[in-house]
């Protein structure tokens, strides 16, 4: 299964795409994971990148193109993938068609603009990929993580400002996604519901179909 993962930032996209790379043993991989280990790391990539990501806005598309590229010729994509976060335009989802690649699916998980803006202050993140929320999906011990036990902090593009920004960027920018992938059949849109496991069981119902 060859899938694409789109919803507003903080909408569970992340948790979603590792339910479903552990259910069908495929790789996930999230622009927005890249790119912050390349700002942490500096690299050229990185520093060009950091602006854009602070003022919640999108990386120019060339940039993420690169990455998606690279990543898809790798031969651990060969049985399958999930992209979380890309495409985000529709440039990119035209470049995405242009490498040929077929996709199955696109599936975004609807969640309102209010829901987003309590969903993204309570969010805490560890330095490992784990993502947690102060009220929804609380760690067993505050601010450190069950995985790792590294301290938890909260994501700079998390702040209020930044989270209204990125919100924006989403409704012009990346929601005219889902009548791109609609006029090709492709599109499913399950309900981002409060509790994760409930929208874990709509997601693995809606991708049922996919399996062998
Ligand atoms: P995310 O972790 O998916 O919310 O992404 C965090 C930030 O990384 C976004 O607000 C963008 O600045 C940048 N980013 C991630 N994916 C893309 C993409 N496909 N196109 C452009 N920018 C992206």
């Amino acid at each position: 299964m060859n899938l694409i993962l789109m919803g507003a930032p903080g909408a569970g996209k992340g948790t979603q795409s590792a339910k479903i790379s552990e259910k069908w043993n495929i790789p996930a991989v999230s622009t927005g994971d890249m790119l912050r280990a390349a700002v942490k790391e500096g690299t050229e990539m990185g520093v060009k990148a950091k602006s854009y990501m602070d003022a919640g806005q999108l990386v120019p598309d060339e940039v993420v193109i690169g990455i998606i590229k690279d990543y898809l010729s790798s031969d651990k994509c060969k049985d399958g993938f999930i992209l979380d976060g890309f495409p985000r335009s529709i440039p990119q989802a035209e470049a995405l068609d242009a490498m040929g690649v077929k996709i199955d699916a696109a599936l975004s998980i609807e969640v309102a603009d209010e829901k987003i803006v309590e969903r993204m202050s309570g969010r805490r993140v560890c330095s490992c990929g784990a993502s947690y929320h102060v009220v929804y999906k609380a760690p067993k011990t505050a601010d450190v993580c069950d995985v790792c036990g590294a301290a938890l902090y909260v994501r700079a593009d998390d702040a209020a400002e930044t989270v209204l920004n990125r919100l924006n960027t989403y409704h012009a920018t990346t929601e005219p996604l889902k009548d791109y992938y609609a006029a090709k059949g492709i599109l499913i849109c399950v309900e981002g519901r409060e509790e994760v496991s409930d929208t874990t069981a709509a997601v693995m119902a809606a991708l049922s179909k996919f399996e062998a």
